[in-house]
């Protein structure tokens, strides 16, 4: 796989948001499938000028491609099923290494860790680089929330920017206001593999939010924010929360 980072969707003319300082250290964005993450990755991404990680994003292109791996991940991610530990956790810490040699030590990772053995891969990794513990952000929401969620989500065919068809951006066949591309829905965002996708978030990821839940302040800071505001209230409740990760690590 090639070492690229994946970049906001919301420039900061559209975010009206100025460019902050950028603290050093890694966010993590966790929460089922539909729970925002990838919303408030790129919010964060462009207030703070911050490189994101998107695993998701990182394998659909892979996914495309016509190799052995390529048709490996179109199975899986079709299935519902997560890809295997090994092939990601490559993927992201290869990222992080070459973002720390060009001297970024702040990332936004948006679907990763997702599994417990990713979540000790990423603390071993982080703790040899020196880089601080995550602030890790648990979008929480609701079953019904993210089926609806789900269901209406559509996406830039080329650059890959997310819509809800309920917003009036996307209606009535309208076309990405980045680059006028298709949205159409996801291959994933299908009823059956919607259902599989909750099922190994339940059974791989939950207890993700668990280690993290127990190593908070020993290692890292963990909160839980009510995913189910407007994306605005939860991107200020972020930027509070980077405030505060700020003061923690200065104390
Ligand atoms: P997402 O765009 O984050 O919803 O991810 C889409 C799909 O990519 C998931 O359903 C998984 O098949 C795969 N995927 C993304 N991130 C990971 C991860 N950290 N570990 C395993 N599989 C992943």
């Amino acid at each position: 796989m090639t070492a690229r980072q994946t970049s906001s969707h919301f420039p900061r003319a559209i975010t009206g948001m100025a460019a902050e300082q950028p603290p050093a250290r890694i966010v993590i964005f966790i929460g089922a499938p539909g729970s925002g993450k990838g919303t408030q990755s790129s919010l964060l991404s462009s207030r703070y000028d911050i490189p994101c990680i998107s695993t998701g994003m990182i394998l659909r292109d892979e996914a495309k491609k016509n190799t052995p791996v390529g048709f490996r991940l179109r199975q899986t991610m079709a299935s519902g099923a997560l890809v295997d530990d090994q092939t990601v956790c490559d993927a992201v810490v290869s990222r992080i290494r070459d973002s720390y040699e060009q001297g970024k030590a702040s990332l936004i990772l948006d679907g990763f860790p997702r599994t417990v053995s990713q979540a000790k891969r990423l603390n071993d990794e982080l703790k040899a680089l020196g880089i601080p513990g995550p602030l890790v952000i648990h979008l929480d929401v609701p079953d019904h929330v993210l089926l609806q969620r789900l269901a209406r989500r559509r996406q830039c065919a080329t650059c890959g920017a997310v819509y809800n068809l309920a917003s009036k951006t996307s209606k009535n066949g309208a076309r990405c206001q980045f680059d006028g591309g298709a949205l159409v829905e996801r291959d994933d965002d299908s009823e059956g593999v919607v259902a599989r996708r909750l099922t190994s978030y339940r059974r791989e990821t939950l207890p993700v939010i668990e280690y993290f839940r127990k190593n908070d302040s020993a290692n890292g800071i963990y909160r839980r924010i009510d995913g189910n505001l407007e994306a605005t209230a939860i991107a200020s409740e972020v930027c509070d929360l980077m405030r505060f990760a700020d003061t923690a690590m200065a104390a």
